[in-house]
């Protein structure tokens, strides 16, 4: 893990964002808890997501589905015989690998070595192995010609390469055999397909429209070493988009600039953000791009946008026999309609912004460690902090509060030197301290400090709402 990895690591931990699940007894690996700060983050993304994707747009509509799910589904979907990952085990250490990531990391060394050429010559026999029929075999073919090597222990001593299916299953009812297998949702799409005519009827919607919904999902991920990246139990943020035959790539276009704008205006920077075209389309998928962000770890994907076509809702139809078709009143025609699907993960979401807003800076002789989150996404937007606990202070603090706790989330600290105060909410990332001082006592005025630039302005009490609300608004990425 890199330093920086581990050092937001460390503060996520030290600052109640992000815990271990389970950790007194050891943890469990790739699952993860939301500390107090961690789930007003989490809020403050869902929320955003809900009134970009739901609010803002008249014809998407919202669901809750169960994440169990007739076992039928996972049949139809192809995720019981096909939603599996490449395994691959070094039989000295014992740990375990995604033969598709062994190589793409031999890719990354050869390409940083400055040989494009090869590493351009690896990529197309990835690109190839993962479309064959056999992909197991063709990937092991590349780790023994390229003769990867192990990245923890060195070694070339590898197993086969074996399917594994991502899919963690249970048992419905009190009996446990074969027939009453179910399991936990991988994604959340499927809940919306299987939905698709009721809440079209409810309503009262006509192609195209969506429908979006957030939720858990539950992958058995083979390798899971990296924080809230990698999870078994995650969340994920999802739209399928419901759209004529023939208008997906329209669709899919004006999605795929949607999405972007969204990470931007969270305040990720452009620089850090990019498109990354599939090396293998799904085998329901006519076009697929993911959104990456540049994580200490490298780039990696935290969000997909898919042009999925008539896949789903035709193979729920065949299988549930029941008709998927909507009948188009302008065209005077039945059809199942193609879908374009935004699929974000939540926690990647929020891998992104921690990531994002990390900084170190030096600041006249002293360092401090900022998170730089956009004021609309902060766990805490308001600290107010008496400058003494006495003289009248608290009390006109509280009353300072009181006005503000109506439209921001805020933390009261009247506890040790007001430097270390100033320096703990710079690291949980609070855009905004008031200070009340003894002139606040006296003539009702009091100092709003900056996070970012630091800068204190002095103000009448009542002047502060207003003043927050539009510096939040006129807030910009530094
Ligand atoms: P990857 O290639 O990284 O395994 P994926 O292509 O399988 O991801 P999708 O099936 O497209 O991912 O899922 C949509 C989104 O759900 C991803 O962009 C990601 O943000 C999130 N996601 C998927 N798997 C996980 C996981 N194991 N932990 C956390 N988030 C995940």
């Amino acid at each position: 893990m890199s330093d920086l990895f581990e050092k937001i690591v460390s503060l996520s931990k030290r600052r109640g964002f992000i815990f271990q699940s389970s950790e007194i007894y050891g943890g469990l690996s790739a699952t993860y808890d939301y500390g107090p700060l961690g789930v007003e983050l989490k809020r403050n993304v869902t929320q955003r997501w809900w009134n970009s994707m739901v609010y803002r747009h008249d014809n998407v509509s919202g669901l809750d589905a169960a994440i169990l799910m007739h076992p039928t589904t996972w049949k139809a979907s192809g995720h019981v015989d096909a939603f599996n990952d490449p395994m691959i085990d070094d039989k000295t250490s014992k740990m375990r690998y995604r033969a598709d990531q062994l190589i793409e990391g031999h890719i990354d060394r050869l390409r940083r070595k400055g040989k494009d050429d090869e590493a351009e010559r690896v990529y197309s026999d990835l690109v190839d192995a993962l479309n064959a029929d056999d992909a197991a075999k063709a990937l092991y073919d590349i780790i023994m010609t390229e003769e990867i090597r192990s990245p923890d222990s060195g070694m070339f001593d590898w197993t086969e390469v074996r399917q594994f299916n991502l899919m963690f299953d249970t048992h419905i009812g009190p009996i446990t055999n074969a027939d009453n297998k179910i399991y936990l949702r991988p994604e959340t799409a499927q809940g919306i397909f299987v939905n698709f005519h009721n809440v079209r009827e409810t309503g009262r919607h006509q192609v195209p429209f969506g429908i979006a919904q957030i939720g858990k999902a539950f992958r058995n991920e083979i390798v899971a070493r990296q924080f809230i990246f990698r999870m078994r139990e995650f969340e994920q943020m999802e739209m399928q988009y419901f759209v004529k035959p023939g208008s997906q790539m329209e669709a899919f276009e004006a999605w795929r600039e949607e999405r972007m704008q969204w990470h931007i205006d969270n305040g990720v920077r452009p620089s850090k953000l990019r498109w990354h075209e599939h090396e293998k389309l799904a085998h329901y998928a006519d076009a697929a791009q993911d959104i990456q962000y540049e994580f200490p770890i490298g780039w990696q994907e935290v969000e997909g946008i898919h042009s999925r076509t008539d896949f789903d809702l035709g193979a729920h139809q065949e299988h549930s026999g029941k008709k998927m078709e909507y009948f188009d009143q302008l065209a005077n025609e039945k059809y199942i309609p193609y879908v374009v699907e935004t699929s974000a993960g939540l926690d990647r979401t929020i891998l992104t912004l921690l990531c994002e807003a990390y900084r170190e800076e030096e600041v006249g002789g002293d360092s401090r460690t900022v998170l730089k989150f956009h004021p609309k996404l902060a766990p805490v937007t308001v600290g107010i902090l008496p400058l003494v606990k006495k003289d009248g202070m608290p009390e006109q603090a509280h009353k300072m509060e009181d006005m503000l706790k109506e439209h921001f989330n805020t933390f009261y600290d009247e506890k040790g030197a007001i430097g270390r105060r100033y320096r703990r909410m710079d690291e949980i990332g609070t855009p905004y301290c008031i200070t009340i001082d003894g002139e606040s006592v006296e003539e009702g005025t009091v100092t709003v400090r900056d996070r970012d630039s630091m800068q204190q302005e002095r103000l009448p009490m009542e002047n502060v709402p207003g003043y927050l609300i539009d510096q939040i608004n006129n807030w910009e990425t530094s």
